[in-house]
């Protein structure tokens, strides 16, 4: 930006885990903050600095009218229903919420700046999701997408929509993220259920974890980290695709024994039991991102490994535990 412009960035999904980590690294900056939150969610989460916005941008018309009222340099599109669990029992509001806010918002950024003449830069959180079916042990820019959820539809779409207004002239980019957690992840994704149960066994207020899949493989980063390289994506000056990702995969029973272990039970089997029930239609079993494109044009790398994220999270429940 030019010696002495604030910028002003809009970020959707600000009351997010990814959201409100990006609202304090920008709010670090000094830079202008405004932030979407869906209708009717909760303020606490939201930093006081940011001016919010209640509206739903899938609605026709809405984005157009924020965009144009807020004039932002930056919009972060990291709003949306991010649970593959949730998108199965959900589809057609996921693919409303996901699929339908990001076409709304890229055509309002594109719509503004062609009639400003002022640059917008748009960074979207696509996902990994997007590689599910992809067949391929290590996903990178170049994967196939082929996803095998609803959510992963509805982040394909707004992957590829991305494509075309970057086509047309907009600086749009996709943040691939692959899964990355924190204190700040809700319970519905299994690395926070597993931390809090973990600990919630050891103070004797929990017998049993009950858990789907305990095989299939994620690529778990930290998300303060992901935050960075959207930040950084943004600085980069120009659109274009970089996944994130740390390049190591472990089981979901590799995360349950490093919880365990964290709080000093080695026999987590005793504890946890497997329901079919909670079984996905479809489930990757394998899910691995090569970062590299990150790394040469971003200079960006994770600053934690598994054992540390896996560490964090419980030590963060155990104070939560004691405090409550
Ligand atoms: P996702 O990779 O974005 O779907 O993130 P999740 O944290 O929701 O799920 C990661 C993996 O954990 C998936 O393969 C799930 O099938 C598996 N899993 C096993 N048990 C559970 C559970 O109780 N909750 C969730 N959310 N996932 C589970």
């Amino acid at each position: 930006m030019s010696a002495g412009h604030t910028p002003t960035a809009l970020i959707t999904g600000v009351a997010g885990q990814d959201g409100s980590y990006l609202a304090d690294l920008l709010l670090e900056r000094g830079w202008t903050l405004h932030g979407v939150a869906k209708p009717g969610g909760n303020d606490g989460t939201v930093n006081v600095h940011v001016e919010q916005h209640r509206v739903d941008i899938s609605k026709p018309g809405v984005a157009q009218v924020l965009i144009h009222e807020v004039q932002p340099d930056y919009v972060f599109h990291l709003a949306g229903i991010s649970s593959v669990w949730r998108s199965w029992n959900d589809p057609v509001l996921t693919t409303q919420v996901n699929g339908l806010s990001a076409a709304a918002l890229l055509d309002a950024c594109y719509t503004e700046q062609e009639a400003s003449g002022k640059r917008i830069v748009l960074v979207n959180a696509s996902s990994a999701e997007i590689f599910a079916g992809s067949g391929v042990p290590l996903q990178n820019e170049e994967t196939r997408v082929a996803p095998t959820s609803p959510y992963g539809v509805s982040k394909a779409l707004s992957h590829n929509m991305v494509q075309v207004y970057r086509a047309r002239g907009l600086e749009a980019t996709n943040a691939i993220l692959f899964n990355h957690e924190s204190p700040r992840r809700p319970e519905t994704f299994v690395t926070r259920k597993i931390t809090k149960a973990a600990v919630a066994i050891t103070r004797g207020t929990l017998d049993t974890l009950e858990l789907g899949n305990l095989t299939a493989e994620r690529d778990w980063g930290w998300a303060p980290d992901y935050v960075d390289a959207i930040a950084a994506m943004a600085d980069y000056g120009k659109g274009d695709d970089f996944v994130v990702a740390t390049g190591q995969a472990h089981s979901v029973a590799d995360f349950v024994a490093a919880a365990f272990a964290a709080v000093g039970i080695e026999n987590w089997r005793d504890y946890v039991r497997s329901d079919s029930e909670m079984l996905r239609p479809a489930d990757s079993a394998r899910m691995v991102g090569d970062a590299a494109k990150a790394r040469d044009l971003l200079g960006w790398a994770p600053t934690k490994d598994f054992e540390q994220i896996v560490d964090a999270m419980v030590q963060f429940d155990m104070t939560e535990e004691m405090a409550a």
